[in-house]
């Protein structure tokens, strides 16, 4: 006797789209077979998923929960809203896993880091998740070795910035020199270096200049963070990269057809890089900054034009670009408007919730993408660069229960006070050609039909390792 079936619904498989029964026993995927075939087994609910889209829960492999945000001309923080509730949204919008960051602050060691968030993670996340670690500054002499260990228990990415981002916002650069050590840490125990690759030297550079012809205002922040520097910044880390055996790069939120063009040719040279991009860079462009509240469009570096658009679009089609993440940062309007400038403006966005049915929509629907195209975007690629497939990522017979069922019968209009994210999205008004009409975690129905069931914040940590394949080549 099963658990659950998922009945009839075009199951988006590692082997391709077809129409699928999918039987669930405790917290794994037990069985899959032609639909009606598994009514012999009988199940203790089956769900009649005919018409609907059946994939596996998304990922989202870039999200910031209780995140200090600066605010502007002032010392103290805002925090952005918590993993309850970031996950939850997720959840809703047939998300099932996300991974956030560990930041080594202070005089914290990464363990210490990494316990802090721990604790401040458990029992407060509905989805399952995971970290990525994040070192800034200059780095103490020890930290390779505090790395090397984290690696080990299940911590393989290492998020670095190559900038300071802001002016106000010195001390998140790690060096060169100290990101090569990083880089030989990460190659020899099995990681993968997550970059914020920015050229610090123009990005500041742009700052003053602008700064000097009195050119402030937030509208301009493309010509801060701009293509040329994602050109330096991407190419100077693939350099460092390759001269070290077995080093392996995801590159966070690509933005510019500078960045598409340096992943393409080193991912060519046989280079085990991989392409992450946000949805907003996919979708906007420097020229939204213009709009009311052009704010909530922004995220660091920034929005580009429209021919990184037609580079990033073209990148996901099986080129540059593997995974489409949020950057979410889930904070009321209000903390999102509050600074106006190219150097106070605030980064991240709310979107976790929308950005499955979003992509389906981009990308099936309007560009006549393949169903894997979709689902390898929004969480099967993911999975296999972090090392959670297949027990992520996959709707396969061992791997974690965590199934989405999408509408795609109906259209949904996107409003921010019917979701469960932030009080503003910048995907208000858009029209959805689907959006899921129940998502289960790890066996579980925890939404359906817009109603949070099941078990609260059961959300489990995720160790991860990485596939040698992963970090051989590229492979995804
Ligand atoms: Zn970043
Ligand atoms: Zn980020």
């Amino acid at each position: 006797m099963l658990d659950i079936v998922i009945a009839g619904g075009l199951a988006v498989l590692p082997s391709g789209p077809e129409k699928a029964d999918i039987g669930v026993e405790r917290d794994k995927i037990a069985v899959i077979g032609a639909p009606g075939s598994l009514a012999a087994l009988g199940a203790q609910r089956t769900v009649d998923a005919a018409g609907q889209l059946v994939i596996p829960g998304g990922i989202d492999p870039h999200v910031h929960c209780r995140w200090p945000m600066p605010v502007p001309g002032q010392t103290q923080h805002n925090m952005t809203d918590g993993p309850d509730r970031v996950s939850q949204a997720a959840l809703f919008g047939g998300t099932t896993t996300i991974l956030d960051f560990a930041l080594v602050d202070g005089d914290n060691t990464v363990q210490q880091a990494i316990e802090r968030r721990q604790k401040e993670w458990a029992g407060d996340c509905h989805c399952d998740y995971a970290f990525h670690t994040m070192v800034q500054g200059k780095l103490d002499p020890s930290v390779p070795d505090q790395l090397a260990e984290s690696i080990r228990a299940g911590y393989p990415t290492v998020k670095m910035f190559t900038t300071d981002i802001t002016p106000s916002r010195k001390g998140r650069m790690v060096q060169f020199g100290d990101i090569w050590e990083v880089l030989k840490v990460l190659a020899r125990e099995g990681g993968v270096a997550a970059i914020h690759a920015e050229d610090n030297d123009i990005v500041m550079h742009m700052y003053e200049k602008l700064t000097r012809e009195g050119r402030t205002g937030f509208e301009n922040l493309a010509e801060v963070h701009n293509t040329l520097s994602e050109d330096l910044a991407f190419n100077r880390v693939i350099r460092l990269a390759a001269n070290i055996e077995g080093c392996a790069l995801y590159m966070l939120h690509t933005s510019a057809a500078t960045g598409v063009r340096a992943i393409a040719a080193a991912r060519a040279n046989g280079v085990p890089i991989y392409g992450e991009t946000l949805h907003q860079y996919l979708m906007y462009t420097a020229e939204d900054y213009k709009r009311p509240n052009g704010q909530i469009y922004h995220t660091y570096p920034s929005l580009k034009f429209a021919e990184d658009h037609a580079a990033l679009w073209a990148g996901t089609d099986h080129g540059a670009i593997q995974t489409v993440a949020t950057d979410e940062i889930c904070c009321p309007l209000k903390y999102k408007l509050q600074g106006r400038r190219i150097d106070d403006t605030t980064g991240g966005n709310a979107g976790v919730e929308p950005r499955v049915s979003l992509i389906y929509t981009e990308t099936v629907e309007k560009r006549g993408r393949s169903l894997e195209n979709f689902v390898g975007l929004v969480s099967t690629n993911a999975a296999k660069i972090m090392g959670l497939y297949p027990r992520k990522g996959a709707l396969a017979v061992g791997s974690d229960a965590d199934i989405v069922v999408l509408d795609t019968r109906q259209r949904h209009t996107v409003r921010a006070a019917e979701m469960h994210e932030a009080d503003y999205s910048p995907w208000e008004g858009r029209d959805l050609a689907c959006w899921p009409s129940m998502t289960l975690l790890r066996g579980k129905i925890v939404v359906e039909g817009g109603v949070l069931k099941g078990d609260l914040k059961d959300g489990q940590f995720l160790p991860r390792k990485i596939p040698e394949a992963v970090r051989a080549h590229p492979v995804v």
